[in-house]
């Protein structure tokens, strides 16, 4: 039997691709779908913050357009950073024309400078990200953009993460971009995602739930407690009713957050459990408001990298998908990180965040507020340190070797997308099928 848990994409996307294999899958909430979820609140569907669709992966693609059929809308991405009191197209690096005219120069000659030093000698996975910056992207674009963004959004000194993670996130681009970006000239589109999709209607809760027809064994409400590795066993507790039930399994899936799952196997040697320990990540508080008036903003997302401003990302829902809200009113989705175990009261969170969207241009005083509701998203972004670089292969390795598979966003402890938690469910489920029809046949 194998046995999968977590019915986030990750776990859904492995149960759908084991196509007649035997399997159990176990989600410790009432529904499916993880962070890919939506909800609804006073006549709003809100995401747990913005979830946009872009694709790396034709395979993937195809299959998201498959389950959802007709239920996707492409759409242009207009997301911008808001600095100096001026909006500039996003990313920041191709796009300083608009800000103040010391400000271009600084970037502008901070990224020639780069070009005209030699290569580094640090070996690109010793590069701390603030090395990275600096030495792609330059001083001025360092300090403009991308180190009080990132301070802001990680909530640690740059120097303390790697760069490994960075490429394929953060575009370093040419000259010629950079120089067209400062004078406005525009022929380009950048970044991982100049366009995105996103369902018509119900939020991105319909791509996990879309996964459900081809699916024949789903149970929620059910929590992994412990594994015995050596056994093979593991315990679960049903939520509502508070009963415990035991699993043999020969293979388990976890998608679940690294350090959870360790935590629950009791017989793995201490160094392990100590390296998963010692695993860091910052939390996100996702308040979603909605106000009395329409179309607050005609973008759809923005980022702030100045220190005045709580969040460093705010989004408008009803800018992707209008039926996400009320006729006459808008919604908004404000991110605000924070160390995991540091809490802010919600009255707090909400003052400030509506003092930095009226101070933004975004809200006025006068404006009505007819929904503000926060989730914490506890494990939000993960840290690529230098002791992640060394725990994770260890973990993971481990583990397997004891029948267990980690994957996800955060059975992986990455940086990775809707996308790339459907990929590696299909794969591995893949994988497991092999090896179940390699067995059958020996
Ligand atoms: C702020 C933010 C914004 C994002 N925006 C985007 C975006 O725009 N586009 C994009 O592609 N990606 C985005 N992502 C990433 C995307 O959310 C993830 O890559 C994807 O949803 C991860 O799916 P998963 O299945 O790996 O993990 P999860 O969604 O975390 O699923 C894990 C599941 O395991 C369950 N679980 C946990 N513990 C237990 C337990 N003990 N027993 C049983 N079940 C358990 C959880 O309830 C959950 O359902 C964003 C992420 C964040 C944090």
């Amino acid at each position: 039997m194998i046995v999968i848990v977590g019915a986030g994409l990750a776990g859904l996307s492995t149960a759908y691709h084991l196509a007649g294999v035997p399997y159990r899958l176990y989600e410790r909430e009432s529904e499916v779908g993880g962070l890919c979820r939506s909800y609804r609140k006073d006549g709003f569907t809100f995401d747990y913050t913005g979830h946009l669709l872009h694709f790396r992966q034709p395979a993937i693609r195809t299959l998201v357009e498959q389950l959802l059929a007709a239920k996707l809308h492409q759409h242009s991405r207009k997301s911008f950073v808001y600095s100096h009191q001026t909006y500039t197209e996003y990313p920041f690096q191709v796009n300083t024309h608009g800000l103040p005219p010391e400000v271009v120069q600084e970037c502008l000659m901070g990224f020639i400078t780069t070009l005209l030093q030699p290569a580094s000698t640090i070996d690109q996975k010793d590069r701390s990200f603030k090395q990275w910056i600096l030495s792609n992207l330059g001083e001025g674009m360092a300090k403009h953009f991308m180190v009080p963004f990132n301070e802001k959004l990680w909530k640690v000194s740059l120097d303390e993460l790697t760069s490994d993670w960075v490429s394929w996130l953060v575009p370093k681009p040419e000259l010629k971009d950079v120089v067209n970006g400062a004078l406005g000239i525009k022929n380009k589109a950048f970044g991982y995602n100049p366009s995105f999709l996103y369902p018509a209607a119900d939020g991105i809760r319909v791509l996990p739930e879309s996964f459900l027809p081809g699916i024949t064994s789903v149970t929620n409400n059910i929590e992994l407690m412990e594994v015995d590795t050596k056994r093979r066993h593991a315990t679960f507790r049903n939520r509502c009713s508070g009963t415990s039930v035991t699993e043999h399994y020969e293979s388990l899936v976890s998608t679940i957050p690294v350090p959870e799952l360790v935590r629950r196997c009791l017989d793995l040697p201490a160094p392990l459990k100590t390296a998963a320990e010692g695993l860091r990540w910052v939390s996100v508080y996702n308040l979603n408001m909605a106000v009395a008036r329409e179309q607050v903003s005609d973008k759809h997302w923005l980022y702030f990298p100045e220190p005045e401003f709580p969040f460093y990302r705010v989004g408008f829902p009803m800018n992707f998908s209008p039926s996400l809200g009320r006729p006459g009113c808008s919604s908004m989705y404000v991110e605000i990180s924070h160390r995991p175990m540091e809490h802010q009261p919600v009255d707090q969170l909400v003052a400030q965040a509506r003092a930095g969207l009226e101070q933004a241009g975004i809200l006025r005083p006068s404006d009505d507020m007819v929904v503000s509701d926060l989730k914490d998203l506890h494990y939000a972004y993960v840290y690529f340190d230098r002791h992640r670089a060394r725990a994770i292969p260890a973990i993971l390795s481990e583990l397997e070797r004891r029948g267990i598979y980690s994957i996800g966003r955060y059975g992986r402890w990455e940086h990775t997308s809707m996308e790339d938690a459907i990929g590696q469910g299909k794969q591995l489920a893949e994988r497991l099928r092999l090896e179940q029809n390699h067995a059958m046949s020996a």
